[in-house]
């Protein structure tokens, strides 16, 4: 009963912006969340790739208790212990040197396309503007990230876009080098390509596109908002390709479920910016930094989270491989990079998506028929099994049905 009024406010108060599935989430702890009517579910979803450590991790509660009774915002005309701290952390463990916060995916992709139209004119000295992103990428919905997003479906009805952006066939340098004009300030890409369907680009890929990049004097900024924070069981997924960025963005995992986000560059690039050029009233705010700078702490603390994630990546990757063998008429490809698991079927997926949370199993579907995972970096080897024996249930009775 109180479920149902529940569902029916929501309907009735909030905009009609996601397709929701009928149950209200109340609680979590670890791998687990517990729906209003008590029902259990085991989460694969994560927040989208954000609950990093679970849910409701003792360390990131204790931060952030700590840290709410102490302060919770200033502005940033002040400095900000937290803040440092966590800039401190993030710079110490990646290419960058300086670190610029803000509140979310797209506002981090926002702050880098503004950066190296920057860079460009007042580093340079060039009027350099133009953005190469790849078909079927993802970077956010706000207006400039929107239009560096390569897939159409998320455009249809907002045009005009944000001018100077064009789009080229992921993992394919000759398009790339192809699409390079006299314009070109970046090159901005997914390591992986994540909501576009765990896409995973050749080894010597990125490294070509680095390449090219140092050719022309173009900056290439990389999205980890999906990527990084240990997700594909290191620290940044540009630490497998042998390749470093000039700007990266981050944010889903990097609060372990504080919205934060972060733009980082190397002191070169970063020279792009004078007080003034860019600024967000609650970006790096004390509380989600507390927050993100302890994940990071209990991420890095003795190398045995990233070492899990990599362990239960291989088990994952296993499992999911002996399924394909035994659906090869359902399965169509496995597709992992540590915690970052997609399982590409020959049909829709978001039946099966039902099926798994009437079974106490929450999964996502992405790109229409790509079954995607991404659990805590935590998740133990019985947690994957369970999911699997839902999975083989659920396409049991899908075989036979057809
Ligand atoms: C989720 C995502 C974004 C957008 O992040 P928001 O916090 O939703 O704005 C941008 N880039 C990538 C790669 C993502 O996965």
């Amino acid at each position: 009963m109180e479920s149902r009024k529940l569902l029916e406010e929501s309907d009735h108060y909030l905009m009609h912006t996601y397709t929701r599935y009928p149950i209200i989430l109340r609680k979590g702890r670890g791998m687990k969340v517990w729906g209003a009517d008590g029902k259990e579910y085991l989460d694969f979803v994560g927040g989208v790739a954000v609950n990093c450590l679970g849910h409701c991790h003792p360390k990131v509660v204790i931060a952030i208790q700590k840290q709410v009774q102490r302060l919770i915002h200033v502005s940033n005309y002040y400095h900000i212990e937290p803040q440092i701290r966590l800039a401190k952390i993030m710079v110490e463990n990646s290419f960058a040197d300086k670190v610029f916060f803000c509140n979310s995916g797209a506002e981090a992709i926002e702050a880098a396309i503004k950066l190296a139209r920057r860079y460009s004119r007042e580093v340079l000295g060039q009027n350099r503007f133009e953005i190469i992103s790849a078909l079927n990428s993802f970077h956010g919905r706000t207006f400039a990230a929107l239009s560096a997003t390569g897939q159409e479906r998320f455009h249809k009805g907002f045009e005009p876009l944000v001018p100077g952006f064009s789009h080229v066939a992921f993992n394919d340098i000759d398009a790339l080098e192809a699409a390079v004009t006299r314009n070109t300030c970046a090159v901005l890409l997914e390591p992986i390509q994540g909501e576009g369907g765990v896409k995973i680009p050749d080894p010597g890929y990125l490294q070509d596109v680095r390449k090219l990049c140092d050719r022309h004097g173009i900056l290439l900024i990389l999205d980890e908002v999906q990527t990084g924070i240990g997700r594909t069981g290191k620290l940044f997924a540009y630490e497998h390709f042998g390749v470093t960025p000039d700007i990266m963005t981050l944010a889903k995992g990097l609060g372990a479920g504080m919205p934060i986000g972060a733009m980082l560059a190397t002191d070169k690039v970063a020279a792009g910016f004078q007080p003034g050029a860019h600024a967000s009233t609650f970006g790096g705010n004390p509380l989600v930094c507390a927050a993100a700078a302890t994940t990071l702490d209990v991420i890095l603390e003795d190398g045995f989270i990233l070492d899990q994630c990599r362990r239960m990546g291989n088990h994952f990757r296993t499992t999911l491989e002996d399924l394909k063998k035994e659906f090869p008429n359902l399965i169509a490809d496995v597709r992992t990079m540590g915690l970052l698991v997609g399982l590409e079927l020959t049909r829709d997926g978001a039946s099966i998506v039902k099926h798994c949370m009437d079974r106490g199993v929450l999964i996502n579907c992405t790109a229409g028929n790509v079954l995607r995972f991404m659990p805590s970096l935590i998740v133990t080897e019985k947690e994957i099994d369970h999911l699997i024996e839902v999975l083989e249930q659920v396409f049991d009775s899908l075989s036979e049905k057809t």
